[in-house]
Parts: structure tokens; C-alpha cells; sequence
């Protein structure tokens, strides 16, 4: 296994749609256990194959609650839906959600409080989950990143200007940028 550097906004691969997983073959499967490991030592709740600048419909998640609960697990070429958002502003407290791929910054954003997630797993078999809060939230932030968009491109125009700011000051917004987890010190 190995840790893989993740990519930046800007990189081409994180704004374009990733294509479905043909066949589990076991570049697939040296993929996600690469996925696995640069989840866990970024460290991250997620994290989609196109992070790691490979453009297939995968994604890895890992989320320990407060009875300490743990959940893991990765989707193949999932299919998600969500019930409606509920209206109004989000809470900086409560709604706050963060990117490996936009690292160390922090947004509020509206997320939809419930999700059902079907998909296959590493062996090929059907997978269905339904989850609701900070889980959905995971499954909604990784499912965008398969269709090229980050969660800082939900964001209100305000905020949007400030990640505009901060992609400049850092140099980031091109292709290739891309920080090392284990090695650089960041966190999403
Ligand atoms: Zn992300």
C-alpha cells in the first residue's frame, strides 16, 4: 500500500465527471487500498478516486461517531438521492464542511439531511445505504467529487470570493498541484 498525494483545485481531474468502473480488476483494487491509506493518514472522512488523480466512480469513507462507532467502507460507481434541502442559511457550528482537495479551510454549507447511497463493493456486490446528518453529508460531498465538483463551488457568492482569494494567494488553481499527506502539513 502506498499514501498518494492528493491533487488541488484546479487540477483538471477534480472538475471533470470520472468515468464508471468497467471491471474490479486489481489495479482497482491496489487503488482503494492506496485510497485507504492516504484517507487515513491525511487524515480525511472521505476521499474520491479523481483526489488522487484517477477520474473513476469510486470513493472511500471512514467516520468514528461519538459512541465511537466506527464506519468505513468504499462505494463503486455509486448512485445516490437525497430528500430536499430544508431552507435557510447554514450554521457555521453545525454545517461546516471541509476538502482534502481545498486543505485547511472550513465553510458552512446546506446539505441535505438524509440519503439513501446504492453502489457495489470491492468484490462486486450490491451495497445499500441509508444514513442521515454528518453521514450524508460524507456521501454527498464524495458523490459530487465523481461529478467534478467540489463543495467549494456550492458556496455563496461571499464565500466563493474568499476561496477565490485564498486559491491565489497559495498559488493553487492549476493543474498538478497537489500536496503530500504524512509529509505536508495539512488537514481538510
Ligand atoms: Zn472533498
Amino acid at each position: 500500500m502506498a499514501v498518494l498525494p492528493i491533487r488541488i483545485i484546479g487540477d483538471p481531474v477534480l472538475h471533470s465527471p470520472a468515468s464508471p468502473v468497467e471491471e474490479i480488476t486489481d489495479d482497482v483494487r491496489t487503488l482503494v487500498a492506496d485510497m485507504f491509506e492516504t484517507m487515513d493518514t491525511a487524515p480525511g472522512v472521505g476521499l474520491a478516486a479523481p483526489q488522487v488523480g484517477v477520474p473513476l466512480r469510486i470513493y472511500t469513507y471512514s467516520y468514528t461517531d461519538d459512541d465511537d462507532q466506527p464506519w468505513r467502507g468504499v462505494l463503486i460507481n455509486p448512485v445516490l438521492w437525497m430528500v430536499p434541502l430544508e431552507p435557510g442559511e447554514p450554521d457555521p457550528e453545525l454545517e461546516s464542511e471541509g476538502c482534502l482537495s481545498f486543505p485547511g479551510e472550513r465553510f458552512a454549507l446546506r446539505r441535505s439531511d438524509r440519503v439513501h447511497v446504492t453502489a457495489t463493493d470491492l468484490d462486486g456486490l450490491p451495497v445499500s445505504i441509508d444514513v442521515d446528518g454528518w453521514r450524508a453529508r460524507i456521501m454527498q460531498h464524495e458523490f459530487d467529487h465523481l461529478d467534478g465538483i467540489l463543495y467549494v463551488d456550492r458556496l455563496s457568492d461571499g464565500d466563493w470570493k474568499t476561496v477565490q482569494k485564498i486559491t491565489r494567494k497559495r498559488g493553487w488553481g492549476r493543474p498538478g498541484a497537489s500536496w503530500m499527506p504524512g509529509v505536508d502539513d495539512f488537514e481538510g
